[in-house]
């Protein structure tokens, strides 16, 4: 019998459910999202910086809010093309991930990926208080894990980071992210 048996947890599961029919396009997430990540805090605003995006066609009245996902190190061979009531998007629109193939999720400054973090440290995601118009809707459940599971994760992101940046550009990003409050 092994002796690597892992302890559980339980963890939230937070999740933003979105409903495309409901933006209309303010970009209010996208304003307090960037200002949340601003450093100082709410020191700026630049929606480049937002963990959001809107992909908008205001001529077909469509908007459709996208969250930064993953980190990704190399761009995938196979691609997403969307087309919706007859408009065809660009390949990869609507894709989460920070990725070498283009500029979305990327720190205007530094060049560092973006993820939703779902507002660390606030009771609520900013972006879903802010959305007077009820298109981002917070979910949550338990869920049980292996603890393990959780570092291994962690350890993976920031080996990919490292690859990517070098490990300096990480302990300075994470320094300047300790002095945000
Ligand atoms: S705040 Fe809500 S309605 Fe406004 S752009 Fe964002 S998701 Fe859409
Ligand atoms: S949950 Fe927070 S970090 Fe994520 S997109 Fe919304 S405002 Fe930004």
């Amino acid at each position: 019998m092994s002796g690597d048996k892992k302890d559980k947890i339980t963890k939230t599961i937070k999740t933003i459910r979105v409903d495309v029919d409901k933006c209309n396009g303010c970009r209010a997430c996208e304003v307090i999202c960037s200002a949340f990540h601003a450093a100082p805090k709410y020191s700026s605003n630049n929606p480049a910086r937002s963990r959001i995006r809107i992909i908008r066609e205001p001529i077909r009245d469509l908007y459709i809010p996208v969250y930064a996902g993953e980190y990704t190190v190399a761009e995938c061979a196979g691609r997403d093309k969307y087309t919706i009531d007859g408009k065809e998007y660009d390949e990869c629109a609507f894709c989460r991930a920070s990725c070498p193939s283009r500029d979305e999720f990327k720190e205007p400054d530094s060049g560092l990926p973006l993820k939703c973090d779902m507002c660390e440290g606030e009771e609520e995601p900013l972006c879903v208080k802010w959305c007077i118009h009820d298109a981002l809707i917070l979910e949550e459940r338990e869920e049980e894990v292996e603890e393990q599971e959780e570092l291994e994760e962690l350890e993976i992101g920031l080996g990919s980071l490292a690859d990517r940046f070098g490990m300096q550009e990480i302990l300075d990003a994470v320094a300047r992210l300790s002095q945000k409050d």
